[in-house]
């Protein structure tokens, strides 16, 4: 992630990162709106109302890409720092930021964007006024993302200006239905190797031809769509880096995507919420932290977390003194998403029944005034942790499943 550092400080002293701790702290107990800090407490989902209200308080304070260039909106905090903002972000419950935007596409921009582009979109990415989303699946083309049909053809209008005409459809994609931008892999060389016919385009998402259909996940929201490009014309100063050569930019965005996506920070909260449940919740007439079971399980996951946290960091700073990190980035996706489908587990498990969904009155009567109420009392995390369990099912196929995540790194890390 080279290009998107620029941090020369010398390392903070431990008092000094306290300081900067209580610092960020404190800015997140004052402006985090209250409403949002008790969805994310609940694990609710966010809006976009709330996303941007957040964001917008972010950006005033000059936090919302921290790990971007100084002369972008960066920082220039060192990883040490940004890892203190982002354990903080989420232990005052703040809701995940953009990461599609801040993660992926901003940093793309930053290594291979025009000067026309970056001047255009970052500011708009940073001034909360753009929000993105990825389109690279296709209904046929998953973790064999190189096998892609979405098609881009390049033509010339009367008047001399050239755009491509994009026909296809891309699945899967998350917050598609939030977005003001999807950026897409699209091919635009059938006749050579797959890899060396495929292009990287910046598509506005209220261009004629671009539709979407909601899918909704097993939980019972609208968690992702499909997209539907019907020859939607793209200017060519839409396309980033040349011709043909999406392929590499491609795969430079997923090792961004995926040192992000070990979620330590979101890892954290949850780990959090499970220790509040295991300090308060009784079985047997003791607290479940007086549970050998229970007191064994949560130990393993918090070592296996703070395990993770400390790779993560190794591989930042890897990162911020400009090495090109590679494949290897794989490991943290592997173990960060499998980590939180535990957490989601032995939290459904620590709570046990209430964490089922009732439907004891539509049983036996239409709901009315005179409803009783639940038979058992429900522990406030109880209602979302199913639902957050089944969806953190995904976390081990988004960004590119287990199993191929396994196969990269035995062959271009192990070599074997
Ligand atoms: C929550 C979520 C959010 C997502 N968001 C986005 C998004 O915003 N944008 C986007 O573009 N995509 C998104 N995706 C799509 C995601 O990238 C794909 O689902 C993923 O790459 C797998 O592709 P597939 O679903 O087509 O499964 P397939 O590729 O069909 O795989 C099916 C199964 O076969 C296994 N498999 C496939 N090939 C091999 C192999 N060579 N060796 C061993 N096993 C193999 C896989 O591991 C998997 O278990 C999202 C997915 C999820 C779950």
């Amino acid at each position: 992630m080279s290009a998107t550092t620029t941090s020369s400080h010398t390392p903070m002293s431990a008092q000094e990162l306290d300081q900067f701790r209580a610092q960020v702290r404190a800015f997140v107990a004052e402006r985090l709106p209250q409403q949002v800090r008790e969805k994310v407490r609940l694990g609710i989902e966010p809006n976009k109302a709330d996303m941007i209200a957040w964001e917008s308080e972010l950006r005033d304070r000059g936090w919302l890409a921290p790990h971007w260039p100084l002369e972008w909106g960066g920082t220039g905090w060192s990883p040490a720092q940004r890892a203190v903002f982002q354990e903080e972000m989420v232990l005052g419950h703040s809701p995940e930021l953009g990461g599609i935007t801040f993660e992926m596409i901003g940093p793309v921009l930053l290594r291979y964007g025009t000067e026309a582009q970056k001047n255009f979109f970052l500011p708009k990415m940073t001034g909360v006024e753009h929000f993105w989303c990825q389109g690279y699946s296709e209904p046929e083309s998953g973790s064999d993302l190189a096998s892609l049909r979405t098609r881009a053809v390049r033509t010339r209008d009367a008047d001399g200006s050239e755009h491509y005409v994009v026909e296809g459809s891309k699945i899967w994609t998350s917050g598609a239905q939030h977005a003001d931008w999807i950026f897409c892999l699209v091919r635009t060389n059938t006749d050579v190797r797959q890899q060396e016919g495929i292009s990287f385009l910046l598509i506005d998402m209220t261009s004629p031809g671009v539709s979407l259909r909601p899918i909704v996940g097993i939980h019972g929201w609208p968690l992702f769509n499909q997209v539907y490009l019907d020859k939607v014309k793209v200017p060519v100063a839409n396309l980033v880096g040349e011709e043909n050569q999406g392929w590499t930019i491609a795969k430079s965005l997923l090792e961004f995507e995926r040192l992000n996506l070990a979620r330590v920070a979101e890892n954290r909260r949850r780990l959090a919420k499970l220790r509040s449940i295991g300090e308060t919740v009784e079985e047997a007439g003791v607290t479940l932290f007086e549970r050998p079971w229970f007191r064994r399980r949560f130990s393993e996951l918090e070592v296996r977390l703070e395990t993770l946290a400390a790779t993560v960091l190794r591989f930042r700073v890897r990162a911020q003194s400009g090495e090109r990190l590679g494949p290897e980035t794989g490991m943290l996706k592997l173990v960060g998403s499998q980590l939180i489908q535990d957490i989601a587990v032995l939290t459904v498990d620590a709570l046990g029944p209430q964490t089922l969904a009732w439907d004891r009155d539509a049983h036996f009567e239409l709901p009315g005034p005179d409803t009783e109420p639940p038979l058992i009392e429900r522990h406030p995390y109880a209602p979302t942790a199913s639902s957050r369990r089944f969806v953190t099912r995904g976390y081990t196929i988004a960004g590119g499943s287990s199993e191929i995540q396994h196969e990269l790194l035995a062959k271009q890390v192990l070599g074997l």
